[in-house]
């Protein structure tokens, strides 16, 4: 399958039309962002990483039952996938405080939870991405009800399935962002991606940092925190 035009360009990835309507190419790239575009970098070999561990969880995730956007992989940093109309809420599900949790509740980091919780933002970069409860996703027509028990249901059982995978290879899946997406006929399935880009991944031994944090704080040692996540995913 050939890519024809491109659709768009987005902070991490660009995505392709193909001959075929109902598919389209995504291309990883190595540009990383933080705070909403603010902080601007590259992480060498960060797209390489980024779309082979999707793709890898993507299939780990439709043989346990969860629908998804993956199709095949054509190369070290392009995916052929189901074209999807993205649900403009980003899904975010959390085992253990951190990030904007821990600051808006002020907490410390790292208070493992009894159960998981789930939150939604509105996928909006001029608004800065606010978060919301499903009321307003309904009022706002961002999704339907069904649509949102969905989501819910779907975001739940892709954290029992990836907490389970990632502690087998000594990674604590503290949290992690999803999109979701309809396919033509209104199926609804997961898309986007699942990375260190989207997920805080902590060694379970010495709760060493192996995510996108490194970018955002600046503690160095980013490409090598990356690799490392994919060294374990490829069993080595
Ligand atoms: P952003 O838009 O946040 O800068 P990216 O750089 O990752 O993010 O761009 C990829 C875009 O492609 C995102 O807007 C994402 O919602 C969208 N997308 C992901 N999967 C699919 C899909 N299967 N079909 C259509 N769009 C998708
Ligand atoms: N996240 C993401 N994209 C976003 C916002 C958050 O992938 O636009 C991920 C982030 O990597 C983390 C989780 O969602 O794994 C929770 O992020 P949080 O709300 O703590 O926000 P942040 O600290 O990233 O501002």
């Amino acid at each position: 399958m050939e890519k024809t035009v491109q659709l768009y360009e987005g902070k991490a990835k660009k995505v392709y039309a193909t001959e075929d309507e109902t598919l389209c190419i995504v291309s990883y790239k190595d540009d990383a962002t933080a705070f909403n575009g603010l902080k601007k970098g590259t992480i060498v070999g960060k797209g390489i990483v980024n779309n082979r561990m999707s793709n890898l969880l993507m299939q780990l995730l439709e043989m346990k039952g969860v629908p998804t956007h993956f199709v095949k992989e054509l190369s070290d940093r392009e995916t052929l996938v189901k074209k999807v109309q993205i649900v403009p809420l980003e899904v975010i599900i959390r085992n253990v405080s951190a990030g904007s949790f821990a600051k808006r509740y002020g907490v410390e980091e790292g208070i493992v939870f009894d159960e998981p919780t789930i939150e939604f933002s509105y996928k909006n970069d001029d608004l800065g991405d606010p978060l919301l409860n499903s009321y307003h996703a309904l009022a706002l027509h961002l999704a339907t009800k069904e649509e949102i028990e969905t989501i819910k249901a779907m975001a739940f059982r892709v954290n029992e399935v990836l907490v389970e995978y990632f502690k087998a290879l000594g990674i604590r899946l503290v949290d992690f962002k999803l999109e979701f997406g309809r396919l033509p006929d209104g199926k609804i399935v997961l898309a986007d991606e699942i990375s260190p880009d989207t997920c805080r991944l902590w060694d379970l031994a010495t709760n060493e940092k192996l995510d996108k944090d490194r970018f955002r704080r600046d503690m160095g040692g980013v490409e090598d925190a990356y690799k490392e996540v994919f060294r374990r995913l490829m069993g080595e």
